[in-house]
């Protein structure tokens, strides 16, 4: 049977870290199969659902290469893909439990509910519905219902048994039937719980496998169980371990989570995040640089990990400094062509890029460059300064006499040598932070080259 897999996201925010990498991953295994991977919009939540985190998170999922074979914009015959758009479909489901009896109405309060739920925990027993409405006659059931009771449907859990599954990641899972209880399905104002419309539209959409975050993990045994009240085929669930932060606790946005929206304009590359991702609670054998398709080749199942993924901003910047070295010099001025636009123009950006790209890993570090190249004025850093004051002023003076129109800067250095018969560190040291106010940067030839004779001679002029 064709793998498919799937991402099921609610529309209820910008994605993030943890929701990218489930997709990443779903999308990974499915091209890792020759499958398809499928997108599914989880828009149940009409409050907090809307449109424009629809259109975002397709956005971040097109910008991440993380095409989906179906869903919107790709449809087959068996969406709809929002589950607002599938209503009908759930009711007739659940007619189907309710014709074989496996479904009940539950008149419990809420404030009746909480009470239960606390005598339970001060017996310290699981939290489960004490099966108050699960045989009330007809008649009370229609009495109820004509004073206009309100009521929740649960499903009528199976009893003494024993539901277990193979997770593929954690291995054998089993919960008995009874510590569940029946859970609501559908609630009082009509709409329906997520374990419910999930389980079917995965079985309905054919999807094979299902990998998503650990916190899905008690879930499965009540989709399950569901699943097979209703005749449907079960998929195989692996729960993926959750990301944490470097003191253990889950990524939130204080400790370094980012929207993939805030990545894309700081100028992060997709293959970074994917790079990193991937390797994120998953072992590849290759700690090389892969493209997409290196990426689905090397992601095996057995690869998952069961302890918590620590997130660390500088692993993902380590795959931002792999991504652009991997980027061609033409792709790199596109792409920080708008961040430096006040100062170097189209003629000098192929040659600009040469010289800044192993000095950079975001747009915003280029300005820094652009500004020392191309600006009139130069910021003079405290170590430059104080490379500048140990330096005597003839050096600076000798400096300017021997330059040159033809900006060779091995030439150059030559004759400063013979001259001064400074060498290495005390001949290129005074020059990088008279030149770039600097005491690191670009190699010293390009920057050179790209400062130009005026800029060069007014800099080293105002020193001497
Ligand atoms: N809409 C659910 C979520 O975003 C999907 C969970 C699942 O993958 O089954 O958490």
């Amino acid at each position: 049977m064709m793998v498919k897999t799937r991402f099921a996201p609610s529309p209820t925010g910008l994605i993030h870290f943890g929701n990218v990498r489930t997709a990443l991953f779903n999308w990974l295994f499915a091209k890792h199969e020759q499958g398809n991977f499928l997108l599914r919009i989880e828009d149940t939540d009409a409050e907090r659902s809307s449109d424009e985190y629809i259109h975002a998170l397709m956005r971040d999922l097109e910008w991440l290469g993380l095409e989906w074979d179906e869903g919107e914009k790709h449809p087959k015959a068996l969406g709809p893909y929002r589950q607002s758009h599938r209503t009908s479909l759930y009711e007739t489901h659940l007619h189907r439990l309710e014709d074989t009896g496996q479904v009940y109405p539950c008149f419990c309060s809420v404030a009746e509910l909480e009470i239960s739920r606390k005598l339970q925990a001060q017996a310290s027993k699981p939290p489960r519905y004490s099966g108050k409405c699960a045989n009330l006659s007809v008649a009370e059931i229609e009495r109820k219902k004509a004073e206009g009771r309100d009521y929740t449907l649960r499903f009528r859990m199976p009893r003494g048994s024993l539901l277990t599954f193979n997770d593929l990641v954690r291995g054998l899972q089993s919960y008995p039937s009874d510590d569940i209880g029946d859970f609501i399905i559908r609630r009082s104002d009509g709409t329906f719980a997520f374990f419910f419309v999930n389980a079917i539209d995965d079985a309905l959409m054919e999807v094979t496998h299902v990998l998503r975050g650990e916190d899905h993990l008690t879930n499965t045994p009540r989709q399950i169980a569901l699943l097979q009240a209703m005749g449907m085929p079960i998929p195989e669930y692996g729960h993926i371990s959750l990301i944490v932060d470097s003191k253990g606790s889950p990524l939130s946005k204080r400790s370094g989570s980012m929207s993939m929206e805030a990545l894309r304009n700081k100028g992060y590359f997709p293959l970074a995040i994917n790079n990193y991702l991937a390797r994120l609670g998953h072992h590849y054998v290759s700690d090389g640089f892969l493209d997409m398709q290196g990426l689905a080749e090397g992601f095996m199942l057995a690869n998952l990990g069961r302890a918590p993924a620590r997130y660390e901003r500088s692993q993902l910047d380590h795959w931002q400094a792999l991504a652009l070295h991997e980027t061609s010099d033409g792709k790199v001025w596109e792409w920080l062509r708008e961040s430096v636009k006040d100062w170097v123009g189209e003629k000098d950006g192929a040659e600009f890029v040469s010289v800044i790209r192993h000095n950079i890993l975001f747009p915003e570090d280029a300005r820094v460059w652009a500004r020392v190249l191309f600006a009139d004025t130069l910021d003079i850093t405290d170590d430059a300064v104080k490379v500048l004051n140990e330096t005597d002023r003839d050096f600076f003076g000798i400096a300017v006499s021997l330059l040159e129109h033809n900006m060779d800067f091995l030439s150059y250095t030559q004759r400063i040598k013979n001259e001064t018969g400074r060498s290495g560190k005390g001949l290129f040291m005074p020059l990088r932070a008279a030149l770039t106010g600097n005491i690191h940067g670009p190699e010293m030839p390009g920057v050179f080259r790209l400062l130009g004779f005026d800029r060069v001679r007014g800099r080293l002029t105002r020193l001497a």
